[in-house]
């Protein structure tokens, strides 16, 4: 069976294909479609943004798809970045000015203040509509400085407390097993699987 990642983001492709490996489930996104229509990421939460992508790309393709959508929201910023984590610093968005915007709003705050989550929100649809939606999150502190090349966006300052390490410098492995997005599709994953074996028995 095929499934759509409604995403052109080719990092958080990766992830969603490491993390969730079911037999018998073949993997196509945006890139793989001439005309797709443009998603406008207008919801007020995750949720609404990751079901609008689901939704719309299902009715497109009339494949089943997996909408995705997820940021980092810090305590002491009120929950920002949140919904507009790819784009905190602006249109010309990237991971390295997002990083350094972080770092001069949370300047001087000490690490007990510097608290923050991850959050990731998954949706699943085939043509005629909405099948699911589920919710991972993860929790961490920003450092105070960015370390380690593993991972994307906000992962050099995103330290996991158990470990002392930002995911950058975790790499993937462990990323993979705690991550926001490793526990939304965790919970995704038992959707998908119930929907292949109707697939098959059908
Ligand atoms: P989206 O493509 O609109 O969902 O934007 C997600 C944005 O949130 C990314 O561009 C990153 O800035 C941030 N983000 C989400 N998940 C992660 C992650 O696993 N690591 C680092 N940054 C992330």
């Amino acid at each position: 069976m095929e499934l759509v990642v409604a995403t052109r983001n080719k990092k958080k492709l990766k992830e969603i294909k490491e993390i969730l490996r079911i037999r018998g489930l073949r993997f196509s996104s945006l890139a793989d479609f001439a005309k797709m229509p443009r998603i406008i990421e207008n919801g007020r939460t995750f949720r609404e943004n990751a079901v609008k992508k689901a939704v719309k790309i299902a009715r497109a393709t009339g494949k089943f798809t997996l909408g995705e959508d997820s940021g980092l929201c810090i305590d002491a910023l009120h929950g920002a970045p949140g919904i507009y984590s790819s784009r905190f610093s602006g249109k010309n968005k990237s991971d390295l000015q997002n990083n350094l915007k972080v770092l001069r709003l949370l300047e001087g705050l000490p690490l007990k203040k510097r608290k923050a989550h991850y959050v990731c929100a998954v949706a699943l649809a085939d043509k005629e509509g909405l099948v699911g939606v589920v919710e991972g999150r993860c929790n961490g502190l920003i450092a105070f400085e960015m370390r380690g090349t593993s991972g994307f966006g906000y992962d050099p300052l995103f330290l996991i407390p158990k470990y002392k390490k930002t995911f950058a410098e975790l790499g993937e492995r462990i990323k993979h097993k705690m991550s926001h997005r490793y526990r939304a599709l965790e919970k995704a994953r038992k959707i998908i699987q119930k929907i292949i074996e109707r697939h098959r028995s059908s």
